[in-house]
């Protein structure tokens, strides 16, 4: 058995700067424990606990770095983790009446017993796409890149939005595409799909085509945006996120054959 230990939102390391512990804190008593998958035949069980401290000689590290680092069967497994401590914990009571609520663990979801009220863990479906261009003049085919403002280095990524209300994912791509930097696509097509638990989204990945416009960036989440071929790639994304693996597909040529 190993254990992914949270406090709070604190992910706990042992003393390798793993999240897969071998002995829980002693002495401490979860809020919630829950199996949330296996790992090289063991189970891997998520325990929560409420406290604003780590325990005494314990320590912590980012889950994004953890996962940037761990074996790729492992990531998803953390990630799990991380999305159902936090459901837990931001849904301790009920909120049609104010109950303090159950734990369903067969489900994951939140019960209120007094009204009858289920709640089930938050996941946010966000599209993401990369639009793509024919090269003019024999050039070689482009594909539309920007610098979104809370970037922290001069990396260049894929365009992204939350599907809003009574939207599909299709008129969410076009709409957050003319929102951002201004032009319309067409031939939107579907590839697929990534749980990213920061802190519950579900990235759906589009690839599409220009259809007209300029690039006109909105100033406020895009504050860059321009034509990239493969000669001349800007800095992109960690390799865990779903925008390096649509731009490795267009690389590729994996969107013509959608
Ligand atoms: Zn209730």
């Amino acid at each position: 058995m190993y254990w992914l230990g949270f406090v709070g939102d604190r992910l706990l390391v042992d003393g390798q700067r793993s999240p897969l512990l071998r002995q829980p804190p002693e002495q401490w008593e979860p809020m919630i424990e829950l199996q949330v998958g296996e790992h090289r035949g063991r189970s891997v069980q998520l325990l929560c606990f409420d406290a604003k401290e780590l325990p005494t000689g314990w320590d912590d590290a980012g889950l994004r770095s953890l996962m940037l680092e761990a074996e790729p069967e492992l990531a998803p497994i953390l990630g799990r983790a991380a999305q159902l401590n936090s459901w837990y914990r931001n849904h301790r009571f009920c909120s049609r009446c104010g109950e303090p609520t159950r734990a369903d663990l067969g489900d994951f979801s939140a019960c209120c017993d007094r009204c009858g009220y289920h709640q089930y863990p938050r996941i946010s479906p966000c599209i993401i796409v990369l639009v793509t261009r024919p090269g003019e003049h024999g050039e070689p085919e482009q594909c539309l890149l920007a610098h979104a403002a809370h970037f922290q280095t001069e990396r260049y990524s894929t365009l992204a939005g939350f599907i809003e209300a009574g939207e599909t994912a299709e008129q969410a791509v076009a709409r957050e595409v003319m929102e951002e930097v201004g032009i319309e696509v067409k031939n939107i097509r579907y590839w697929q799909s990534q749980s990213w638990p920061f802190p519950h989204s579900l990235m759906l990945g589009f690839y599409a085509e220009y259809a007209g416009g300029e690039i006109q960036p909105d100033g406020v989440e895009i504050v860059k945006a321009a034509w990239f071929d493969a000669q001349s790639m800007p800095e992109l994304p960690p390799k865990l996120a779903i925008s390096t693996t649509l731009i490795e597909g267009f690389l590729a040529g994996v969107h013509h054959q959608l």
